[in-house]
Formats: structure tokens, sequence, C-alpha cells
């Protein structure tokens, strides 16, 4: 028998695209669609009009790569923040987690992932070069690598702390209270800040 393949043709497009996403198997592309067709049609359509609106206007901010509707974000443009001290996270939501903590008053610095040799991941694909030249440019006194306690996390914390033994920072690494392979995102509003406030000095 002729083998067909009877899923819809822009169905299978969005399960193949969404595939691809960091963290998604076909699985989980599958729920994504099937709630979405599921969904009151004009509520789906809403939701695509605001991702829409989100492609045009939500993007990196040209000093510290956090999401951000302005071309600077409101932490960067902040002159009550304390302007010595960096941050350091792998995506934007670790900062806007940080953030909520309200123990962190300095600056971040997003590096868009974390060195992954598997996937093909290499510092040159990551906000590394500017982070160098901010360090440089705002004499900051203070780096806290607050990459994801996982192995990848750990490979790239190491990989910028080897960089920055040339410079005169101080060096910190996010305390583990944080349990080894979680990711920021995913740890509650306490043991974040607890891990912060416990920073160890490397
Ligand atoms: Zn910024």
């Amino acid at each position: 028998m002729e083998n067909k393949d009877i899923i819809p043709i822009t169905l299978k497009k969005i399960i193949d695209d969404i595939s691809q996403f960091q963290g998604y198997g076909e699985k989980s592309a599958q729920r994504f669609t099937v709630n979405l067709l599921k969904m009151p049609r004009g509520e789906a359509i809403e939701l695509i009009r605001t991702m829409n609106k989100m492609l045009e206007t939500v993007h990196p901010c040209k000093e510290c790569g956090l999401y951000t509707e302005k071309e600077i974000c409101d932490i960067c443009s902040d002159d009550k923040r304390n302007r010595s001290v960096i941050c350091v996270v792998e995506e934007s939501f670790d900062a806007f987690t940080i953030e909520k903590t309200q123990v962190f008053n300095g600056l971040y610095h997003i590096l868009g992932g974390r060195l992954s040799p598997l996937e093909g991941i290499t510092a040159e694909d990551l906000n590394i070069k500017k982070l160098l030249e901010r360090i440089d440019r705002l004499n900051i006194k203070e780096v806290i690598l607050a990459t994801n306690p996982t192995v990848e996390g750990e490979a790239t914390a190491n990989y910028i702390h080897t960089l920055l033994k040339k410079k005169t920072v101080v060096v910190s690494r996010i305390a583990y209270g944080i349990p080894f392979g979680t990711v920021l995102e995913n740890v509650d509003e306490y043991t974040l800040s607890k891990a912060l406030e416990n920073k160890i000095k490397l």
C-alpha cells in the first residue's frame, strides 16, 4: 500500500518548525499545535496577532541583550542601579527571574545561550565579546556568573572566568542552594535570592 501522509500540510510544517525549538520535541510541538487548533478561533487569532506584535517590537537591548521594547532597556537606563556589578545570565528570562528576588541591584548581561559542543554552540555564538567590552568601558568591579547549574552552564561560567583572569574584576559564581541540573527559570524566588546572597568568589 502507498504510504500516504494524511497530516494536513500546514499542520505538518508548523509541527516540524516548532520541533526545532530548543527543549521541544515532536510531541510537545504536536501538543502546542493541537491546543492552538482547539482554542476558540478568535482567541487563537488574537494570540497569533500578539506573537506578530512581539516579533515586531521585542528585541535584545543594544547594551546588555535583555529583551526589551526599547532601544536601551529599563535596567541599563536606570541610574539608580549599581553600575559597577554585572550579573551574567544565559537568557533574558533568567534575568527576569533574578529581578523578582529584588536582591540584585546591578546590571545584567545576557549571553543568549550557553556553550554546547553537542549542539554546535561555541563562544562566537554567544554575546561574550560585548561583555568584555562592557567590563572595560563601564569600569566594572564585580562579575557574577549566574549561568545555569547544568553541565553546559558550568562550562560556560568556567570559560568566561578564564577570560576574566586578565582583568581586575572580582568574579563570583551563584551559590549552589540550587540543585545541579536545574535551570534558573524554574527555581523559586527564595532559593534564588539565597543563591545570590551566598555567591562564591572564584
Ligand atoms: Zn540593557
